[in-house]
């Protein structure tokens, strides 16, 4: 099942946490990456990249191949090539 993110809508996109619980992450091609982490655990292992999204409403965790992003642009995932 596929859920849909809107990332231009505030509220829908506040649902969605970092694995660390940030607001702060961006998407891109293949994965997330969290400005709050980056900036936090700079210079520790922590790697600021991650491909789950932490869901607030539902206590879930999806995998970015099973959210489709929107944008005003179009579906994010027009820009993924199979290189998954
Ligand atoms: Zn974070």
């Amino acid at each position: 099942m596929v859920t849909t993110i809107d990332l231009d809508d505030e509220t829908d996109r506040w649902r969605w946490v970092c694995p660390r619980g940030h607001r702060s992450w961006e998407a891109t091609n293949n994965h997330f990456w969290c400005a709050e982490c980056a900036h936090t655990y700079a210079g520790d292992d922590y790697d600021p990249e991650f491909d789950h999204l932490h869901n607030l409403a539902s206590g879930e965790t999806v995998h970015r191949d099973d959210l489709r992003l929107l944008t005003r642009a179009g579906p994010y995932d027009t820009l993924r090539g199979g290189s998954a």
